[in-house]
């Protein structure tokens, strides 16, 4: 990984994630598939410096989320999270 790079929190994937998901995808908490580590959404690090948005790990950098459009179609890999946890209102 180019440490040039820079990058965002999560919390500036919020517009584009509520396109495809009814509720607040920032304030879900998941854990890394790599390293184990568990944490808000808003806590990664959102690089936006390609055909979409990926989002990797704060601690190890391993990529959690990959969302993709192409055409009329949105792609959306979690591979790199083991859960992603979301607090429902009653
Ligand atoms: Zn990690």
């Amino acid at each position: 990984m180019n440490a040039s790079m820079s990058y965002l929190d999560g919390n500036a994937a919020a517009g584009e994630l509520s396109r495809i998901f009814a509720t607040d995808v920032t304030s879900a908490e998941g854990q890394c598939a790599n390293c184990g580590a568990k944490g808000r959404f808003a806590e990664t690090h959102l690089y936006m410096q390609c055909p979409g948005l990926v989002a990797r790990c704060a601690l190890c950098e391993h990529v959690l989320l990959r969302l993709v459009n192409v055409r009329r179609r949105v792609y959306l890999d979690l591979s790199g999270m083991t859960y992603l946890a979301f607090g429902m209102d009653e």
